[in-house]
């Protein structure tokens, strides 16, 4: 199973793996160009905010875990946050706030307002082995599965609608939260797609690990395909959920296309620049539309429907504040970023309507961060399945050697 291309429906997708795997070459092309225009890749990001829920003494002293920030004068004038702030901010009722950060009722993730933070090229940062790992890591990665236990009856025990989250209480071991898809038949289609989100954002994660892994011995750094089969490839559902979070991506960048390409990419105040980003987010646009085929409208249906939506938010906001609690500075960074871009793909699909994405009614739908976050998220996620790609190369290697 390892090194198998998957075939077939992606489960709960109108897509199929063959048609993701015949466009991701050309997808991951188009995405990488375009993450390293001014627009994608400057991002301002709070990342010193306490851990709402525990108290956090796990802090990676290892070199990787580190960030290189950027001075405000290095950004485009409009895009610094005086300027971002008279912009992006909701008004005072149409937010909920806490220290740092807020919400707006139809997001699904806490989004930081923009007077705090560090301003970060994305580009000089990538996600890749850090060393961070041990209680501190599994203690996050299990509060965020534990945040999959919801359903109706539980409604009323959790304070779906405060903008304060109940404290995420610890499981006992991380067997009993990580019970797989957790029995398909009985589970309502909402958690299980909750359930693949979260496993395809680990398993995207793992594969960047072990793609750009560091020797610990002789400080080289390269693929580690043993890394990879013992995290994701020994179990062939955390690989399909990278290709169901790549459709569930695409859909949302598919939904807001028109809305993308009349948003201002206009921050150098060159031209070709410009034209050069919407030219490349247009590629993107049309891979998504033939290949983002994801049926948004067969969840959050039938009675009750509302308020399963409200708790799938709250469940998700929380986890949102959950990336406070990642003790590295650069997992946190890609945590929050891949959080904000997951939480905004599913504003997009569940919470507007085709009204509310016409760019001439709606200009400011998105801020800034929403949209870099959105576009940075799905270029994880398709440069993991070219990774992938790597991966069985070397396996079909290995085999032939034996
Ligand atoms: P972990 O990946 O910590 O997994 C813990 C347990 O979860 C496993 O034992 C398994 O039972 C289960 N599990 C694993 N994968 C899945 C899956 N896909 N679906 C369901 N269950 C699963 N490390 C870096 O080196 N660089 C980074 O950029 C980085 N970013 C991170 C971002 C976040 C938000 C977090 C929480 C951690 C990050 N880490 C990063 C740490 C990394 O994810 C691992 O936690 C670490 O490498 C230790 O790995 P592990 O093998 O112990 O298992």
């Amino acid at each position: 199973a390892c090194h198998r291309v998957p075939t077939g429906p992606i489960e709960t997708t109108l897509c199929d793996y063959e048609t993701v795997e015949a466009h991701n070459d050309d997808l991951y092309t188009h995405l990488k160009d375009l993450v390293k225009t001014p627009f994608f890749k400057y991002f301002r990001v709070d990342l010193y905010r306490d851990c709402p829920f525990w108290q956090e003494n796990g802090y990676c002293m290892n070199r990787e875990c580190g960030i290189t920030t950027m001075d405000e004068s290095e950004i485009p004038e409009r895009w610094r946050a005086a300027e971002l702030s008279k912009v992006e901010m909701p008004s005072e009722d149409q937010r909920h706030n806490l220290p740092g950060c807020y919400y707006r009722d139809s997001d699904f993730c806490f989004l930081d307002d923009m007077s705090e933070g560090d301003y970060i090229d994305l580009s000089a940062n990538p996600e890749r082995f850090t060393g961070y790992a041990g209680p501190s890591a599994h203690r996050v990665w299990a509060s965020i599965y534990e945040e999959n236990c919801f359903g109706l009856s539980e409604y009323n025990l959790l304070s779906s609608n405060s903008p304060n989250p109940a404290p995420v209480s610890l499981p006992d071991s991380m067997s009993d939260l990580l019970r797989g898809d957790g029995g398909e038949s009985k589970t309502c289609l909402e958690k299980r797609v909750y359930y693949k989100i979260i496993s395809g954002l680990h398993a995207s994660i793992s594969t960047h690990v072990c793609h750009e892994d560091m020797n610990q011995t002789t400080g080289e750094w390269g693929p580690n395909l043993q890394c990879f089969i013992n995290r994701v490839a020994a179990y062939p559902e955390r690989l399909q959920y990278i290709y169901f979070n790549v459709v569930l991506m695409l859909r949302a960048v598919s939904r807001i296309g028109p809305y993308l390409q009349a948003y201002d990419y206009c921050g150098t105040g060159a031209h070709e620049d410009d034209a050069y980003t919407l030219d490349k987010l247009n590629q993107v646009i049309g891979i998504a539309q033939d290949v983002g085929k994801f049926d948004e409208t067969v969840l959050f249906r039938g009675e009750n429907a509302n308020i399963l939506k409200e708790e799938f938010k709250a469940h998700f906001r929380n986890v949102s504040r959950i990336m406070d609690c990642v003790g590295c500075d650069k997992c946190r960074l890609w945590g929050k970023i891949q959080t904000s871009g997951i939480g905004t793909a599913l504003k997009i699909l569940f919470e507007l309507d085709e009204k509310a994405l016409d760019p001439r009614l709606n200009a400011n739908l998105l801020s800034r961060s929403e949209v870099v976050a959105l576009i940075n998220t799905l270029h994880r996620f398709s440069e993991s399945l070219a990774a992938v790609n790597v991966f069985r190369e070397m396996w079909a290697e290995a085999d032939e050697q034996e």
